[in-house]
């Protein structure tokens, strides 16, 4: 059976096993999201270092081996393992690393060798100098390495024609280093990926205004650029839209035009001013989720035209609990990244009793710390109210309690998830 489309998802919801909008839990909210999600296909290409942080858009290969010559791992004497119970060894020449032993080496010669440097002709076996003894032009060796000891060896590392990055690889710091050891000094990404980002509210002020009675500072837009930012994606701010159907219609008729991904924040619930959800109907197929946690209970995700949509709660806690929970992950899936690392998730004692009500995920913020015998605990960061963004800021970790769970005693093991930015 092909798998429905968005729209009869929405007009016949029984396509979805078990389709609860009152109560979805978050892994089927997860899995639903995730049918939907194609990731971009145009790429460009990049000097190797400002490829950080992108996705890869081909294999790479090895051009060479590497390292593409037999050299030593260690500063010694290079000799040939087969004489490795000669009494004495005459040094006849020096090898530098970049600055190679021409000659050949005989048995009962050996070549004295820096790290790097590569091995003569006719050695095989490095003793370092820490076990010999030297006098003159001579060396005995005070204990005897293992036959081909201390060599690093044609290929070890990578050989010629092996794939070393797959496509959909995300570039860190250890990946710019691989490749420049491949001599690649330039490299296919995806190109980035576009999220165009507003928030809606009357009330909403930006920073730098001042606050009249009833007004609150926007900072929904501020985390967002946040997180987005260090997605690495391309961010279009379009601003704090007032409570005004017209208003809010245009900005998101363009956020669709000119971005990959739309998020809004706030005016997806019910509320006599919540437009959003008129709005969405009329130019997507969005679903409209009471997700089973806390926070973040209103969540929507669909298309606007060829852009996807994400319709994120007003409050400033949960707008980053659904982002890291459903939007974080969706994002890197259309940025190209093939195998997406959830954030890390453990098990540790929670050293404060915690109050929480069976039949939700919750996401409770947390504060990881090590006690003094050095063992990792968690204690939760004081008041959980969705719209406390102070708890954000203390804390390290979400306190992820499961459906089942409801009450814990202090003492009692629970899962924490390392917040992104942190690992
Ligand atoms: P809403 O989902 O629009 O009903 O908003 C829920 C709560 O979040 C209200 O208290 C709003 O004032 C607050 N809120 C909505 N958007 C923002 C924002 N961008 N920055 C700070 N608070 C917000
Ligand atoms: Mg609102």
């Amino acid at each position: 059976m092909s798998k429905p489309t968005l729209d009869q998802l929405i007009t016949n919801p029984s396509c979805m096993d078990d389709y609860d909008p009152n109560s979805m839990p978050v892994e089927k909210a997860r899995q639903f999201i995730k049918q939907f999600l194609e990731p971009i296909t145009a790429t460009e290409t990049l000097n190797l270092r400002d490829s950080l942080g992108r996705i890869l858009a081909t294999d790479i290969l090895s051009p060479a081996n590497v390292p593409n010559y037999d050299n030593s791992a260690m500063d010694g004497y290079a000799f040939s393992a087969t004489d490795l119970t000669t009494t004495e060894l005459k040094v006849i020449g020096t090898a530098f690393a970049g600055k190679a032993f021409n000659g050949a080496v005989n048995s009962g010669e050996c070549v004295r060798i820096m790290t790097g440097a590569v091995m003569p002709q006719g050695t095989d076996t490095v003793v370092i100098q820490e076990k010999i003894s030297r006098n003159g032009d001579y060396i005995k060796m005070t204990e005897a390495p293992k036959p081909r000891a201390n060599v690093r060896y044609t290929g070890e590392d990578l050989q010629l024609g092996q794939t070393v990055l797959n496509n959909g690889h995300f570039i860190r710091p250890a990946d710019l280093g691989l490749l420049a050891s491949l001599g690649i000094g330039e490299v296919n990404v995806y190109r980035k990926l576009k999220v165009a980002f507003f928030s809606t509210g009357d009330e909403l002020v930006g920073v730098g205004q001042p606050l009249a009675n009833g007004q609150v500072y926007d900072s929904n837009r501020y985390t967002l650029y946040g997180m987005l930012a260090k997605l690495g994606v391309e961010i279009i701010d379009l601003g704090a839209i007032a409570d005004d159907r017209n208003m809010l219609e245009h900005t998101l008729l363009n956020a669709a035009e000119i971005a990959d991904v739309v998020i809004t924040s706030g005016g997806v619930s019910v509320g006599e001013a919540d437009y959003m959800k008129e709005l969405l109907s009329q130019h997507g197929q969005v679903m409209f989720w009471k997700i089973a946690m806390k926070p973040g209970r209103p969540l929507a995700y669909g298309k606007i035209s060829k852009a996807h949509y994400f319709g994120l709660p007003g409050n400033p806690v949960a707008v980053m609990v659904t982002f890291y929970q459903f939007v974080r992950d969706a994002l890197l899936r259309l940025m190209g990244q093939r195998e997406i690392m959830p954030l890390p998730t453990f098990t540790v004692e929670c050293t404060a009793p915690i109050k929480k009500l069976s039949g939700r995920t919750e996401f409770q913020r947390g504060i990881l710390f090590h006690d003094e015998n050095g063992i990792w605990k968690v204690k939760p960061t004081g008041s959980q109210g969705s719209a406390i963004l102070s708890s954000m800021s203390l804390a390290n970790c979400f306190i992820v309690l499961d459906v089942a769970v409801s009450n814990l005693d202090a003492g009692a093991m629970v899962q924490v998830q390392v917040m992104d930015g942190l690992v």
